[in-house]
């Protein structure tokens, strides 16, 4: 399935290009005057978001416990970018970035809460380690929760806002990750339709985005350890030979475009919701029927 464009298309990963490639040069207006804060945005998933509201009109705030990366991050981006150092597991960290976000921009209208960890875990629950269970919850869902209280708060006085938060097709279908991290995402999307209704009153929106799996940092470093001594190259065509959808595979833009919609006034009515960005690969399971001459009785 990895065809010659995939393999130029890995080339680019490898020299980092494709978090600056393919939507860098692609701008709109579509969150012209709005400012974002996205937890996790000094790599992956959240740097491509970063980006591409940037090239949409916004001033974004790169909130992450990367503080060196997050600082690079920011300056790439340019003058737009702000970085603050945030541990989304302390609630004061979360709550300083939205008050920076105030207070250097006077107002918060998008509210990503991507920050997220993979980890690895035994595959029954008989030998689950609760300690690891317990961290993940913290980051990937107390965390999340702390971003929407936060952002509630400066938003509820205005009536508007848009919060995303990064879910995942684990947490939409059993049996594509270990437990925890398919748990910790399952209880975002729950998270999302019960905020949902009570910020609808304050006329905020909220949604979650579930991407496919994509080689950022969170996935490689997990099969960096599990194939020991595979590099690279060998890691992301392994990740993108995951997806069902012929001739493409899912790249940290395919999600930036999904949070661009959802942040923009495009998905002014969409509220609840947990867009699904995996090429159909949770939707379908074909059936393999043998060959009429291979049919066991
Ligand atoms: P990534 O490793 O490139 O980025 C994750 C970022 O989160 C990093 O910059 C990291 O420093 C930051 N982070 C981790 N813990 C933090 C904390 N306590 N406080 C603040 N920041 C913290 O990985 P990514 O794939 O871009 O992950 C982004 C989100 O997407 C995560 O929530 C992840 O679970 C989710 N996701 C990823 C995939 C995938 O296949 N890559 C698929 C579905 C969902």
């Amino acid at each position: 399935r990895v065809g010659l464009r995939k393999h130029s298309s890995i080339s680019r990963v490898l020299l980092g290009g494709i978090f600056n490639k393919g939507f860098s040069t692609q701008t709109g207006s579509k969150l012209e005057g709005k400012v974002a804060l996205i937890t996790g945005a000094a790599s992956g998933i959240g740097k491509a978001t970063a980006t591409k509201f940037i090239n949409n009109g916004a001033k974004v705030i790169i909130a992450d416990v990367q503080q060196e990366l997050g600082q690079e991050t920011a300056k790439e981006l340019g003058p737009n970018a702000a970085f603050i150092a945030c541990d989304v597991t302390k609630e004061s960290d979360v709550s300083n970035a939205v008050d920076f976000a105030i207070s250097k921009y006077n107002q918060l209208d998008i509210m990503y809460n991507n920050a997220g960890i993979a980890c690895q875990s035994p595959a029954s629950i008989v030998d689950l380690d609760l300690a690891v269970f317990d961290k993940v919850m913290n980051i990937n869902v107390r965390g999340v929760m702390a971003g929407i209280k936060h952002a509630s708060r400066v938003m509820i006085p205005r009536r508007r806002g848009s919060i995303l938060c990064t879910a995942s097709i684990t947490g939409v279908m059993g049996g594509l990750s270990q437990h925890t991290y398919s748990v910790s995402k399952s209880s975002i999307v729950g998270i999302v339709r019960s905020l949902a209704s009570e910020l609808c009153h304050h006329g905020i929106r909220i949604n979650c985005i579930s991407p496919f799996a994509i080689p950022t940092p969170l996935v490689t470093d997990e099969l960096t350890r599990l194939y020991q001594g595979a590099d690279s190259e060998t890691i992301i065509g392994v990740v993108n030979r995951l997806g069902t959808l012929e001739g493409a595979y899912c790249e940290p833009i395919d999600i930036a475009n999904a949070a661009l919609y959802l942040a923009s006034d495009d998905a002014k009515y969409v509220s609840g919701h947990n867009l699904v960005v995996d090429g159909g690969f949770t939707v379908f399971k074909s059936l393999a029927l043998p060959a009429p001459d291979k049919v066991e009785k």
